[in-house]
């Protein structure tokens, strides 16, 4: 007879035994009558490692590793924050997690695609919504093809589109493969949009209108944002905002009031889902009424016993992804913004910015800082000031002997020796000093023992890469 305890224990180790593998859910006979025999492994060859080794193992290798769990990570235009576990936990619920999205019965899903795509109509004034876009580069693409077939419907021709060159560089590429031929625009002194030159080139007539990064790759807000809107509707063109960095404006004001048509956000940076790693993104565009019926389809509508798929209208550009986007993202998005609600989020684009200023005037008192003014989420300095012709190479491989990660380098392209800051709303003050504090010390090594700098890393399992052989020649596998 069995005493309590061991059945206890025996239940246990049931339980947490089917946790780490559980148990089939098909008859091995059937798989024997389903699968062919030749095709059946009769061993498999798995290595016989102690437990201890495996652990060391993948313990070892995740030590390796650096991650916003890990660290200050302010790599600049990414905004590497830290997204709350309780967005995690919401994703993995089995009636999000195990839907199919052919299933009749969706448990759900697409009232939280409708709601979530409502919420962000309402965070950034925009009328309608496509959640498909699996990335930034992606929603940019289907903004630019609703802004060409917008065109195209009207029997407009127009097949040029302005670039600052203070954008994202996704934004000219995005272009280009929508079909546009591109026309540079140069930043005036302040990082602005020079409203003058934007008048002239849209005078144009071929010109289908403006694709503005705000606040830009220099983390400028563009003060005159409503003179540029008026310009090119003015001129008949449309106006696209690059809003992948949306932290910084977020609950204090929004690109529809400011006479945008078409938006795109990076769910993957802003709301909840980390950046970076590879990992699914998700990138939906907002677009004004006159605009929604060129929205990619299916779209999700509301009627009045409930929400219905449509798929069946012409002006739209079709689908551009596989079901409905990047799913799971979605999830952790709609979690985010309910659980942070209007003050929340609005402090989220407070702290974004404080914590970018708190860092710039400390850090200008060294660095040299090319615009000297209030910067939203992130700033640049530069490599302008340092002795000894020390590099921002070697500043930025110097930061990770001291356990943290680098700012983003040589970005944007039009100011030498970039470095690119965003420390992201999350941080906190003693982990913002700790970095200036790295940062001063980098500023005296320079002077005193740039030797220091040159060879850096020191501390890391691997020195600095030839980063045009590793571009050239990947060994993708050992
Ligand atoms: C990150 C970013 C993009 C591109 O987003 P992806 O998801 O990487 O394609 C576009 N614009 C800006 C301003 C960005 O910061």
């Amino acid at each position: 007879m069995k005493s309590n305890i061991t059945l206890i224990f025996e239940k246990c180790i049931d339980e947490e035994l089917n946790n780490y593998s559980p148990k089939m859910d098909v008859d091995v006979d059937d798989i024997k009558e389903i699968v062919p025999d030749f095709l059946l492994r009769k061993e498999l060859p798995i290595p016989n490692v102690p437990e201890i080794e495996i652990v060391r193992h993948f313990i070892n290798l995740s030590h390796k590793n650096y991650g916003v769990d890990t660290g200050i990570y302010p790599l600049g235009s990414c905004t590497m924050k830290y997204n709350p576990k309780i967005s995690e936990i919401v994703e993995r619920l089995p009636n999000f997690s195990q839907v199919h999205p052919l299933q009749d019965e969706n448990l759900g899903s697409i009232e939280l695609l409708y709601k979530t795509s409502k919420l962000l109509g309402e965070i950034t004034g925009m009328e309608g919504f496509s959640l498909q876009p699996a990335a930034g580069a992606h929603g940019e693409l289907a903004g630019l093809l609703i802004m060409k077939k917008y065109f195209e419907y009207k029997g407009i021709k127009k097949d040029k589109i302005i670039v600052p060159d203070s954008a994202h560089g996704t934004n000219p590429a995005s272009a280009k493969m929508a079909g546009f031929s591109i026309i540079e625009l140069k930043s005036n002194e302040k990082g602005e949009v020079p409203l003058e030159h934007l008048k002239y080139v849209m005078q144009e007539g071929d010109v289908a209108g403006i694709m503005l990064t705000n606040p830009n790759t220099f983390g400028i807000f563009d003060r005159h944002i409503k003179e540029i809107t008026q310009i090119v509707h003015d001129n008949g063109g449309l106006c696209y905002y690059d809003g992948a960095n949306l932290n910084p404006i977020l609950g204090i004001c929004r690109p529809g009031d400011m006479g945008f048509d078409i938006v795109h956000l990076n769910l993957h940076k802003t709301f909840a889902t980390p950046h970076g790693g590879g990992g699914p993104g998700s990138g939906p565009i907002g677009v004004t009424n006159e605009l929604s019926p060129f929205l990619p389809e299916p779209c999700i509508i509301s009627i009045k016993n409930g929400l219905v798929c449509k798929e069946s209208n012409d002006k739209s550009i079709g689908r551009i992804k596989a079901f409905w986007g990047n799913f799971g993202v979605i999830v952790r998005a709609y979690a985010y913004i309910l659980a942070l609600g209007a003050d929340g989020l609005k402090r989220v684009g407070q702290m974004a910015v404080l914590n970018a200023n708190y860092l710039r005037v400390l850090l200008q008192k060294k660095y040299y800082l090319p615009f000297k003014r209030l910067c939203q989420h992130e700033f640049v300095i530069s490599d302008k000031n340092m002795a000894n012709n020390i590099t921002t190479e070697d500043i930025a491989k110097r930061i990770l002997d001291f356990g943290v990660y680098a700012p983003t380098i040589y970005f944007p392209l039009v100011i030498q020796g970039a470095l690119m800051v965003e420390p992201t709303e999350t941080e906190p003050k003693r982990s913002l000093d700790n970095f200036i504090d790295i940062m001063e010390k980098i500023y005296e090594e320079a002077q005193s023992n740039p030797e220091v700098l040159r060879n850096s890393p020191h501390n890391t399992p691997i020195k600095r890469l030839d980063a045009v052989l590793a571009a050239r020649k990947p060994v993708l596998h050992d």
